[in-house]
């Protein structure tokens, strides 16, 4: 095994131990949690190198890049489709505010696949200067852990090269799972989804979470004929279920065909495409058929169990409320650990490490009131607790207020599509405990809505907040009168 040579002064270390180390500290994997610990432990003055896979657009085990999944295959190559996908209906809405549009409407897919990669080759050379300006020492490769203080890197060539570090960070995110069921090699996951040469006529999508209807709603909206099929009544398991509900039938509104409570159960290769065949015993033909049934976290190749480093049964490392695993040395953040998988959260335990292990500050992790989005076409955006979540933690009474209201730019354009507007309030402390929106700009809206939850805001500061006019925002200062009052342990209730 090759040893890397050292630019004098470059590496070793000396802790106050007096163990020499190569690093102070060596994270695995550059993605959204990894380079942030990177960055920032170097900011505090630590030694820091980190390794990352050879870039693609596509994962694989060996395949990966320095950005991770958010910037080369997940939240912004996805938000580049869905803003592209919007612009159909956009137009459409114009024509009733005197826009001439043609009847026939031309769509370029490989165009917008083209500017959708130059961006995220921009980003990947960002990350890398990111990386490079706070002086981490960026490797390409696979890293593995051989011990508790040494990792090896095996380069894309093969040369291996192994390397001490006082602390190890694992920060290796998660892939796309595939069912377990005949032809699941014919289908896709949302890595391939975002690079197809070509966009299809019709797709069929399988799975509930945000992941699925959003390539739902991107594909819809650039014209494919679209099949969502879920296990679940509703989409959107975990999210509150009035939402879910507004979700399916804006869904269905755009003219996604919804499937609930069905599974797909083969899948077969026909001349005219492939065949889907459901367990109730549905058949349709498809071009694509894309599988977003969940992620796991990215543990088999790391050597985990011959160091001792505990998994739990999904492979996602365990660590406490600092990050740290059951070795005092190794760390770990980001969906790796399976905690809540957004980028945002992967930053924000990036940085509590770094902040903990090198800015000598203990640092948690604070996992409430964090805001997420599901950027379907309309978007729904939360933040806080769901009726159902805050009827099982509130010892009270919950008052939930909604507003249902036809958007001012929907009047004119004629789009029969409502936006829905939820809060909900603990009856005795009148503190508001959660808010969702489904509707233009609700994540953008809800971004705001999260600072008030965060600084504790009550029902009547919502209340006195004046209002910005004409907004579709200035709804939640404005529901003034209670749409239902749950009592104690009862039942959530959709009026809506
Ligand atoms: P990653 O960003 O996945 O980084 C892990 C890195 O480790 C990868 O680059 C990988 O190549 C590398 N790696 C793996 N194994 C090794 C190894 N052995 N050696 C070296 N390197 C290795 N989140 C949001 O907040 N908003 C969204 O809108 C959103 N949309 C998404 C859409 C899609 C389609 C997907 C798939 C995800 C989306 N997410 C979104 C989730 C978000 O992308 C992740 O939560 C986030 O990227 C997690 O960051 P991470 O650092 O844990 O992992």
């Amino acid at each position: 095994m090759a040893r890397k040579m050292l630019v004098d002064g470059e590496l070793n270390q000396t802790n106050k131990e007096g163990a020499e180390y190569d690093f102070d500290l060596f994270v695995i994997g550059a993605g959204s949690g990894g380079v942030r610990a990177a960055r920032f432990s170097a900011n505090y003055g630590a030694k820091v190198g980190i390794c990352e896979l050879p870039f693609h657009p596509i994962s694989s085990e060996v395949i990966g890049g320095v950005g991770g999944t958010c910037v080369i295959r997940g939240c912004v190559p996805k938000k580049i489709l869905v803003y592209g996908a919007t612009f159909g209906g956009e137009i459409e809405d114009a024509r009733n505010y005197g826009w001439e549009v043609n009847e026939k409407l031309d769509f370029n897919w490989k165009k917008l696949l083209q500017k959708k990669t130059d961006e995220i080759n921009r980003l990947n050379g960002i990350y890398k200067r990111l990386l490079s300006n706070a002086s981490v020492k960026l490797l390409e490769g696979e890293g593995k852990i051989i011990g508790p203080n040494k990792v090896e890197v095996t380069q894309p060539d093969g040369t291996k090269l192994s390397y001490s570090a006082k602390h190890i960070l694992i920060a290796t995110g998660s892939r796309a799972h595939r069912p377990p069921i005949p032809g699941q090699e014919l289908a896709i996951t949302s890595d391939e989804a975002l690079s197809l040469d070509d966009l299809p006529k019709h797709a069929v999508v399988f799975g509930g979470g945000y992941i699925a209807v959003e390539f739902a709603s991107i594909w819809r909206g650039l014209g494919a004929t679209v099949d969502l099929f879920y296990r679940k009544e509703l989409p959107l398991r975990g999210f509150d279920d009035e939402m879910r509900a507004v979700v399916a039938r804006n869904l269905e509104g755009r003219g996604i065909k919804l499937h609930p409570q069905t599974n797909l159960t083969e899948l077969v290769k026909t001349d005219n495409g492939i065949k889907v065949i459901t367990d109730h015993g549905g058949e349709l033909i498809a071009d694509v058929v894309l599988f977003a049934t969940g992620r796991l976290p990215n543990t088999k190749r790391l050597n985990l169990e011959a160091v001792g480093v505990e998994i739990d049964k999904t492979g996602a490392v365990k660590v406490d409320e600092y990050s740290r695993t059951n070795i005092p040395s190794i760390w770990a953040v980001g969906d790796v650990t399976n905690r809540m998988n957004l980028t945002p959260v992967a930053l924000m335990e990036g940085t509590c490490f770094a902040k903990t292990v090198f800015g000598g500050e203990s640092s948690k992790p604070d996992y409430r009131n964090i805001p997420c989005a599901v950027f379907s076409i309309p978007p729904l955006s939360i933040v806080g607790l769901s009726e159902e979540e805050a009827i099982e933690q509130v010892n009270g009474d919950v008052l939930v207020f909604t507003s249902t209201f036809n958007p001012m730019k929907n009047t004119v354009s004629g789009r029969q599509e409502k936006t829905i507007m939820k809060l909900v309030v603990d009856a005795e402390t009148d503190k508001v405990l959660g808010a969702s929106m489904c509707g233009p700009d609700a994540p953008e809206i809800m971004q705001g809505i999260a600072v008030a939850l965060k600084c504790g805001a009550t029902k009547a500061q919502f209340d006195s907040t004046v209002g910005i006019h004409p907004s579709a925002a200035e709804e939640f200062v404005t529901m003034r009168s209670v749409s239902r009052r749950v009592t104690a342990r009862g039942k959530a209730k959709t009026n809506l």
